[in-house]
């Protein structure tokens, strides 16, 4: 260890792993301070651990349906001890690749709370080396036997992620009340039925996940529509598709209250004016994530912040210079991909290179099946900003992979400039849809038009042929 050092991360989720490696390769000499372990949420409670469960889930009703391909087998037995156990393989082997990645840079990584506690001012010869004053922010670190070490850096950047928000429902704090952070760590029986309070993304892609189980699901959101962030048509489709499955959806609908019954969990709940009830064996509340910044500010030391969320300038510095936030605590976008990207702007600023704040075009992606993925503007956001813009869909049931893979029906939609063809935007329904998003990323950044698009050769067959045939008007 040596200290001072030019960068401290506290946090090591992908935002802050991702920000340690680029500054490690950009030769600023950095420590990284994590409280729990590796990985952050994304790689112990979220993304990682969700898909890998979506994973066993989308391979038991494969199974389930292996007659339709020409394969006899018995239905499939869930051993969720074993599911657990995958899980947590998954997310030890990806812990020990981050910690060798970790090493190799020569990162330096300190486990234990990380708490700001102010700024000291050093005298220095004055030259260049080290000029006549150096601010350094002080930082204490508490680990889990209370011992302290203190580390001082001339940047912070704080990359401390975010937590499950429960809304004050009466009776949200009753045992079998959850958030994902408990339900993802559950290992008894599939439960018979599941009620899930929000309708957004984490509450369709467990709804998906426990549907395949066999449990009867149940969704109430407050909105008109699931997903209500991304295009009306995703959301809509993907609830037909789930109803289609035996999931009972419920939009506009507003929780009043929790309450144990012997039957289980009563929910009670007001739609189109009448007060409705649905009785579930658990309940999980997935209606948001809310910034964590639980110990990270000795009293006086803390930058603004706005309902919790850190605010930052474009280069991601708070209100405390050298002090940076990126990711679910800043609270403008929360995905593992944007906290990284937010990261590495920040680290390219603290390092002095130039140009760093290129606004991000950050695509967005559902776990359900069909996959959702999409990035850029849509059609009516488009139209709202003032531009001439159109939209060309093409269905996946003339697409020869999905349909020998017997894949449900799904789209692929493209927004682009009337006038100039230039791509603005994609919204895709379909199998493989979080892999392919990237070829649309990719052409808006460039601001490709679909002529250029067009002329790239895909595969025959694969899913990617519904691109190359959505950007042929
Ligand atoms: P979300 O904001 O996506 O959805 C929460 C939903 O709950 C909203 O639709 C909201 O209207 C609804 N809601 C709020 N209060 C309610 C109430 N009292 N009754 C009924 N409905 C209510 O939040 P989330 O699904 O909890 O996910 C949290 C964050 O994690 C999101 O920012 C999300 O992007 C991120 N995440 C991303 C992925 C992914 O990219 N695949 C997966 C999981 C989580």
């Amino acid at each position: 260890m040596n200290n001072p050092y030019d960068l401290i991360i506290i946090g090591a989720g992908p935002g802050g792993y991702e920000a340690a490696f680029e500054a490690a390769r950009l030769g600023l000499h950095t420590a990284l301070i994590e409280k729990d372990s590796l990985g952050g949420t994304c790689l112990n409670r979220g993304c990682i651990p969700t898909k890998t469960l979506i994973h066993t889930a989308g391979l038991h009703d494969e199974i389930r349906q292996a007659s339709r391909f020409g394969i006899s087998s018995g239905s499939p037995i869930l051993d969720m001890q074993a599911v657990q156990r995958h899980k947590a393989d998954t997310i030890a082997s990806l812990q020990k690749g981050i910690a060798a990645r970790l090493k190799a840079a020569k990162i330096d990584v300190f486990y234990g709370v990380g708490t700001l506690t102010g700024i000291e001012t050093l005298s220095g010869p004055g030259d260049k080396a080290e000029p006549e004053q150096q601010s350094l922010h002080c930082v204490r670190i508490t680990d889990a036997d209370n011992s302290v070490t203190m580390l001082k850096a001339s940047h912070i950047l704080l990359a401390t992620g975010s937590m499950p928000s429960v809304p004050p429902i009466p009776g949200h704090d009753l045992p079998g009340v959850m958030t994902s952070d408990e339900l993802l760590s559950y290992g008894g029986e599939p439960f018979e039925s599941l009620l899930i309070i929000g309708g957004g993304v984490i509450g369709v892609e467990f709804a998906g996940i426990w549907q395949a189980f066999g449990t009867k699901v149940t969704i109430l959101e407050a909105l008109p529509s699931l997903l209500a962030n991304l295009d009306r048509e995703l959301g809509q489709s993907l609830k037909l598709s789930m109803k289609k499955k035996g999931t009972d959806i419920h939009t506009g609908a507003a929780v009043q209250s929790l309450t144990r019954t012997e039957d289980g969990i009563c929910c009670s709940y007001l739609e189109k004016e009448q007060t409705q009830t649905v009785t579930a064996q658990a309940v999980l509340v997935a209606t948001g994530r809310r910034p964590y910044t639980q110990g990270l500010f000795a009293e006086g030391c803390a930058p603004a912040t706005e309902r919790g969320r850190i605010l930052t300038d474009e280069y991601y510095e708070t209100t405390i210079p050298g002090i940076y936030a990126i990711g679910d605590v800043i609270g403008q976008v929360q995905l593992a991909h944007a906290a990284a990207a937010q990261g590495l702007q920040a680290v390219r600023h603290i390092a002095g290179i130039p140009d760093s704040t290129a606004p991000l075009l950050i695509p967005s992606c559902v776990y359900t099946t069909p996959e959702i993925a999409s990035v850029g503007m849509t059609l009516d956001e488009a139209k709202a900003k003032g531009i001439a813009a159109a939209s060309h869909k093409v269905l996946s049931s003339a697409n020869g992979k999905s349909v020998l893979t017997l894949q449900e029906r799904g789209f692929v939609k493209v927004i682009y400039e009337e006038d100039t063809h230039t791509i603005l935007g994609a919204q895709m329904l379909c199998a493989r849809a979080t892999d392919m998003i990237s070829e649309f990323t990719e052409a808006i950044h460039h601001h490709l038009t679909l002529e250029d698009l067009a002329e790239v050769i895909h595969p025959h067959p694969s899913f990617s042929e519904m691109i190359a045939e959505a950007v042929r008007i």
